[in-house]
């Protein structure tokens, strides 16, 4: 089946790092998943911890949103006019995320966060946004820069087919720097749109704001007429209900959501205060639009995925779980000697085997790879299965167990003598 795909899709994906390019290896293909539990195509069964990237936070195939799903599509999958469906989907994210009075829903995470640049280029009427390396926000061109040395330059593409004219509007900058941060806006404020950062850095592995950091941004956007835009795709309705907006305290103006409110089906959204989103059209000039935009479907599998998290008890048992994986994962590397730090926020969290402290894309980038090629094909092979790539998150959902976690411990401490130096 590898070779096939290889012969009729690019690289055998439809989405580059599903290629097991950073560990080597033939990727698994899924047949089914349930709860915790996915099974490939040789018919083993795996404890999942890529969680599709983050939206499968109930776990695989939840009874709840595959019956809403069910009642769903006898009903039609698209129209392209307004459902109520939209409407009373919108009023649950504006109840939960702070920042939100206006939301419109896209299809994917790229267009919220290309959508929410545009909007506030159009609202500030600036050209130039601010993002920090190995940040994360799609791949739309403006996006798709990374920092050069030396922080605050205007920067380089990261991908053939961005023209350096549009990357050089990006200027990016040091995670959790709140000094480089504060340096640029004061030199170059009057410039700047927007700022847009990952409030908990999940594409680079996770990073959790250094204490501050976010405050600092908030401060040094509102003087410099800045907006604040928060790509809480992975983090929204993950961290906490309201997102890391609320679990932090610091509220942007434009925030980015994608992953869990779809549970599992292609949908983004971004929102914010009225009248920024009121200058999007058609009521704005700041033209955005999609056929698909607020499909039945999505948010049927997002409304019942809401409404499941909204149970007493969802976010501190995701906590709990969440604890359980990553202090017995840094008890295991501590036992065997393993350089390592498990930085972990509620049910998302990484492993960066690495004796440097993480705080940015630098410190992170010094995790070994080869380490963590062993440590994913040794987990593989035991029965679990986790991102295929040093620089990405670990998802824990409200379907793994106690016993499930533990079983996974077990197997990592297997790993951990192999790998260990
Ligand atoms: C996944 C992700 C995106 C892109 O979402 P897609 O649905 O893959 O387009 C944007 N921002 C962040 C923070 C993400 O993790």
């Amino acid at each position: 089946m590898w070779d096939r795909a290889r012969q009729f899709i690019p690289g055998g994906v439809n989405s580059p790092v599903r290629a097991f390019g950073k560990v080597g290896g033939t990727p698994l293909f899924i047949t089914s998943g349930a709860g915790a539990i996915v099974t490939d195509s040789d018919g083993r069964t795996y404890i999942d911890y890529l969680a599709s990237w983050g939206p499968v936070i109930l776990g695989h195939a939840h009874p709840r949103v595959i019956e809403a799903l069910r009642r769903a599509c006898t009903a039609g999958t698209s129209f392209g006019a307004p459902t109520e469906k939209e409407v009373r989907f919108a009023e649950m994210i504006i109840e939960a995320v702070p920042s939100v009075e206006k939301v419109r829903l896209v299809s994917s995470g790229t267009e919220a966060a290309m959508s929410a640049i545009r909007l506030a280029r159009g609202v500030t009427g600036r050209d130039a946004i601010v993002k920090f390396d190995g940040c994360y926000h799609g791949h739309s061109d403006c996006l798709l820069v990374k920092a050069g040395s030396g922080g605050a330059t205007f920067d380089v593409p990261d991908s053939a087919g961005v023209p350096a004219d549009f990357a050089r509007h990006t200027i990016t900058l040091p995670f959790n720097d709140a000094g480089a941060l504060a340096r640029t806006l004061d030199r170059r404020g009057r410039g700047i749109a927007c700022v847009i950062l990952e409030p908990v850095c999940g594409n680079i592995g996770v990073i959790p704001p250094a204490p501050g950091f976010l405050e600092a941004a908030r401060e040094a956007c509102t003087r410099h007429g800045a907006l604040l835009i928060f790509d809480e795709v992975i983090t929204g309705f993950r961290v906490a209900y309201g997102g890391a907006q609320q679990r932090y305290g610091v509220t942007p103006d434009i925030t980015c959501l994608g992953k869990v409110i779809g549970g599992g089906l292609p949908i983004g959204a971004f929102g914010g205060k009225a009248e920024i989103m009121d200058a999007l059209a058609p009521t704005g000039k700041v033209y955005q639009a999609g056929t698909l935009s607020g499909n039945p479907l999505a948010v049927t599998a997002g409304m019942e995925t809401l409404t499941i998290l909204q149970e007493r008890g969802t976010y501190e048992r995701l906590e709990q779980l969440g604890g359980r994986l990553g202090e017995g994962l840094t008890a295991i590397f501590e036992r065997h000697a393993i350089p390592a730090r498990c930085l972990r926020v509620g049910s998302m969290m990484s492993c960066f085997f690495t004796g440097e402290e993480v705080l940015d894309a630098r410190s992170a980038m010094t995790t070994d790879a080869e380490r963590y090629a062993k440590w994913f094909h040794g987990l593989l092979d035991r029965g679990v299965y986790v991102a295929p790539s040093p620089y990405e998150a670990a998802f824990v959902s409200l379907a793994h167990t106690e016993p499930i976690i533990d079983r996974t411990l077990e197997i990592a401490s297997d790993v951990a003598r192999d790998i260990a130096p």
